[in-house]
């Protein structure tokens, strides 16, 4: 079962597979340790990790899927035509193709103009820490790049011999990059029939019609001047994964995925509703060989991931996957917790765990003062080696610096009015 952290405000209701924290600091404190400690952490993130960065995502109640979430040329659209817009079939016909480009446009020149956010810093430390097994993205800002990272998908290994006509899908270990684009990159164009890649921004904004190929333009160019015969020549088109087709490189991915799956030993997914079945599926995988090794698995998003038939979150398609669900502004838990040198490391945790004994105190000598000298009793050697109530509570006190006594009793109040854990209205 998972246990969920709720520290933001309230949004989505508590999972059929969750159940509340019973102490959600205590709780916040274990996600953190753990992910501290963690030394082949993978990370799974989703469009949630940039709106800090305002790049807006799909599915929220302010994403381009939402109605009036994306404003083009011709004013406010319906969330299910710029899903449209999304869909591989814009690239066959004019009118799509048009709408898909200034979409294209839009987005490219917000990725341009964006700051790497704290989600990506930590992203960045961690890989420099060695501790950053590999980032399965589905967001194709590429901000991780801005952030220092290595970005992309290697070039296959050459297959040899017989095998010449053998898709290559092996890569080798030391080429991999460390975050892997799952939709593609905005910031480059490729062709549809040479497959040459060409920087996006030169061509921003993107024109209302078929960009040509200069590659293969040129190729035909020179055909015409040798008078041989004239070819087809392609069109360019943005480097994101579509929907309604594959990602031509999905075989390489999953042998990434293959390799990554021997060594994970913390699976970190943040900022995704988990929508799209190729993210699920590497989710689910590398669950299982987390948790196969003692592992912690850990979702922190606003939302838990809806179930099967997209019938309200918690369906029976994520029982067991994740051992936190921890709900709270994504930029806030890197910064006032994750990285937050304060949070938790200032206080040292034999503190919290070793109880100040009588015995223990006993063993602090203290020399006589002349007022002591003067007393009769004892007293003055116990008032001075037996703590007071309240000062023993003092010293062995955890300060975890929160948003929250104000947040507990909205939790407490919360857990009370919903207990145990119904499912969502309308859900
Ligand atoms: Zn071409």
């Amino acid at each position: 079962m998972t246990i969920h952290i709720p520290l933001s405000t309230p949004g989505a209701g508590p999972s059929k597979y969750a159940s509340w924290s019973s102490d959600p600091q205590d709780d916040l404190a274990a996600v953190v340790r753990t992910l501290r400690s963690s030394k082949k952490m993978v990370v799974v993130s989703g469009a949630g990790v940039s709106t800090a960065a305002d790049i807006p995502d799909f599915r929220s109640s302010t994403g381009l899927f939402h109605d009036n979430g994306y404003t083009s040329g011709k004013g406010k659209a319906r969330g299910d035509q710029v899903k449209d817009l999304f869909h591989v079939k814009c690239l066959s016909s004019s009118t799509l193709l048009a709408q898909h480009y200034s979409l294209i446009t839009s987005l490219a020149s917000l990725a341009i103009s964006a700051n790497p956010t704290c989600f990506h810093s930590y992203l960045s430390e961690l890989a420099s820490s060695g501790r950053l097994l590999r980032c399965y993205t589905q967001n194709i800002d590429n901000l991780e790049s801005k952030a220092g990272l290595q970005v992309g998908i290697p070039l296959p290994k050459k297959p040899r011999g017989k095998s010449q006509k053998q898709k290559a899908t092996t890569v080798h270990e030391n080429r991999i990059p460390e975050v892997i684009p799952l939709h593609g990159l905005l910031d480059t164009l490729h062709c549809v029939l040479c497959q040459t890649v060409i920087p996006l921004e030169p061509y921003l904004p993107l024109p209302e019609h078929v960009i040509p190929c200069p590659t293969c333009q040129l190729a035909s160019t020179i055909r015409a001047a040798l008078s041989e015969r004239t070819r087809r020549s392609g069109h360019l088109r943005a480097s994101v994964i579509l929907y309604g087709e594959e990602h031509p490189q999905g075989d390489l991915i999953g042998s990434i995925v293959e390799k990554d799956l021997k060594s994970v030993d913390c699976l970190l997914v943040i900022g995704t509703s988990l929508s799209v079945p190729g993210v699920k599926r590497i989710v689910k995988e590398m669950s299982k060989s987390t948790k196969a090794r003692k592992g912690k698995v850990i979702l922190v998003n606003d939302e838990y991931p809806k179930g099967l038939n997209g019938a309200g979150s918690g369906g029976g398609d994520w029982r067991d996957i994740f051992d936190f669900w921890l709900q709270i502004d994504i930029q806030s838990f890197i910064k006032d917790y994750l990285t937050n040198e304060d949070y938790i490391t200032s206080i040292p945790k034999e503190e919290k765990k070793i109880p100040i004994t009588p015995r223990k105190m006993n063993k602090l000598v203290y020399p006589p003062t002349p007022e002591s000298l003067d007393r009769p009793s004892k007293a003055p050697d116990q008032a001075m080696l037996t703590p007071t109530k309240s000062k023993k509570r003092k010293e062995i006190e955890v300060v975890i610096p929160t948003p929250t006594s104000t947040m507990k009793r909205k939790y407490v109040k919360r857990q009370r009015e919903v207990s145990p854990s119904p499912m969502p209205k309308g859900n």
